[in-house]
């Protein structure tokens, strides 16, 4: 079969990686988080008490620090997790404390770079779902499908409270929509690679759609690209 890349981009908490991670194991394709690269990238920041606020950045002790990351996915039984220098960092990562943080380590061009070349390096061979802020405009510009997801932002916060409830997060709502609220507003602004809609995506509001009703028109939307197995 025809192997293509897939750029999912969009807001935060839109449900790009349920759709994503859908998307590849339904056609065989490897899926890879990219927010979860910015998150490992931002932990290990907060973790080593590198400066990463515009007014306190110092270029060369940020260059430093990146030469000490390796970050990985690898198979744990509980699903596929990040691994920051040999450490499962995938709980941790999706903590406030990393939340809070990473949208301000993502405006740094020098760690996208860093990361902008692993991504493309992961989606060399084809056959990859990757979702992000700038896939379909930065990372893989010539990919051959590229979705671009939005929801309404009361419906986002409350999908994300409920996510964080279920693992034990205590957050109230209010500071759960303010959290996605901040990350949009620096993600769509910033210089390097802002959140945007490439010309040639497709856009889909899931604000009223079920993950499988998503995955069905991601994949009617697919079937232009690739002849799909029924099963
Ligand atoms: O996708 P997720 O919400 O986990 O991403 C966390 C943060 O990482 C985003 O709010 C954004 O600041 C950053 N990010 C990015 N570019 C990407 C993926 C994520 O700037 N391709």
């Amino acid at each position: 079969m025809n192997k293509i890349i897939i750029a999912v981009d969009g807001f935060s908490s839109c449900g790009k990686s349920t759709l994503a991670r859908a998307l590849a194991k339904k056609l065989g394709y490897l899926y890879i988080d990219s927010g979860a690269m910015y998150r490992a990238v931002a932990l290990h920041f907060l973790q080593n008490g590198i400066p990463f606020k515009p007014e306190e950045r110092e270029d060369e002790r940020i260059e430093s620090a990146l030469s000490d990351i390796q970050i990985e996915f690898r198979n744990t039984p509980e699903g596929k997790a990040t691994f920051l220098n040999g450490v499962n960092v995938e709980e941790e990562i999706r903590q406030m404390r990393v939340a809070d943080h990473v949208s301000k380590v993502s405006t740094i061009s020098t760690v996208r770079r860093f990361l902008v070349k692993q991504q493309q390096e992961l989606g060399k061979g084809k056959g990859v779902v990757m979702d992000g802020r700038d896939i379909g405009t930065v990372v893989f510009p010539e990919a051959e499908l590229k979705l671009f997801m939005t929801a309404e932002p009361e419906i986002r916060a409350h999908r994300r409270l409920k996510e964080l409830l279920a693992k034990g997060t205590p957050m109230t709502y209010e500071e759960v929509f303010a959290n996605l609220a901040e990350r949009d507003r620096i993600d769509s602004t910033r210089a390097d690679s802002p959140l945007k809609q490439a010309e040639d995506a497709l856009v889909i509001d899931n604000s009223y759609l079920t993950p499988q009703e998503q995955l069905e028109l991601a994949l009617r939307y697919a079937g232009r690209h690739l002849e799909i197995s029924e099963n």
